[in-house]
């Protein structure tokens, strides 16, 4: 899926290209796109208005056009957005016409992603607020501000960084990279993290961002610029899918482990695993014997 360094390589590529320019057409091929609003009504309110500016904010691609309409993108796992591709893409979901000619596709083979429409600043503040906490890489995200959040947090960090309502845009892939540049394990509750640790994460958070950033994003899965390119940050990953090759800095192996629900990897020496958890491990991987024993 796109996180923040994918989103904003292609807001940073797209914005030159359509800012200034007209919304001539809006054709929402998959109504399931802007569901509960119908097509043409997203049509309506969009249609030959200037784009103002190309915005971002976490995950979210927002189209900010004249007279304080906005169209906020969600890319989710596979979308894409193509700008006058050769031939229209095989999985398109939306087309957007520009004046001069000037064609966007919004390829999605899954169809999870969405488009929603805010009429005025205050209706798209309000929607984005209930749904995105603070911008890693603005001057908001102090070390204090993070260890405030960590605290009223049980879940494991990994699960705390995916959670979009407290750091906005932090996706699996930058979560491993960070939690591996901070030395802490997937599974440690957020709020026993230390001072120390917070400060740790928050500059691998942010170090892993601007990492992908400076790479243009990761190209795994679909993600691909605006003119089909790929990112390659994939080819810089510390730990992110590295499994069973060594660790970059003990050489032990990358373990795989599923942590809030995904694919997480780790190293176990230079990421410890917080105590409980160990023993916790221990005796589900005694459960096994017992019951063989029981049944023998
Ligand atoms: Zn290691």
């Amino acid at each position: 899926m796109p996180e923040l360094p994918e989103v904003e390589t292609i807001r940073r590529h797209l914005a030159p290209h359509v800012e200034g320019r007209v919304l001539e057409r809006l054709e929402v091929l998959d109504p399931r796109w802007c569901e509960p609003l119908a097509p043409a009504e997203v049509a309506a309110a969009v249609e030959g208005r200037r784009v103002e500016a190309l915005a971002r904010r976490g995950k979210y691609l927002i189209w900010e056009l004249e007279d304080d309409v906005h169209l906020m993108l969600h890319l989710r796992m596979t979308g894409t957005l193509l700008l006058d591709p050769p031939e229209p893409p095989r999985f398109r979901r939306v087309r957007f016409g520009f004046d001069g000619g000037h064609e966007l596709y919004f390829d999605d083979p899954r169809r999870f992603g969405t488009g929603e429409l805010a009429l005025g600043g205050d209706a798209r503040d309000e929607f984005l607020a209930a749904r995105l906490g603070v911008e890693p890489l603005s001057p908001d995200f102090t070390s204090a501000h993070m260890y405030a959040l960590t605290r009223t947090s049980r879940a494991p960090i990994k699960a705390f960084l995916l959670d979009q309502r407290k750091i906005a845009g932090v996706g699996n892939i930058y979560a491993d990279e960070a939690l591996f540049r901070a030395g802490i394990h997937p599974l440690r509750p957020a709020q026993r993290l230390t001072r120390k640790q917070v400060a740790a994460l928050r500059e691998g958070v942010v170090a892993s961002l601007e990492g992908g950033l400076a790479a243009k994003g990761a190209s795994i899965d679909d993600f691909r610029h605006p003119d089909g390119v790929q990112g390659s940050f994939q080819e810089r990953f510390l730990i992110h899918l590295r499994e069973g090759e060594p660790c970059l800095v003990c050489e032990r192996p990358v373990r795989k482990l599923r942590a809030a629900g995904r694919g997480t990897y780790v190293c176990e020496r230079c990421q410890p695993r917080p105590r409980r958890i160990q023993a916790a491990a221990r005796r589900s991987a005694s459960r096994p014997d017992r019951s063989a024993a029981a049944s023998s």
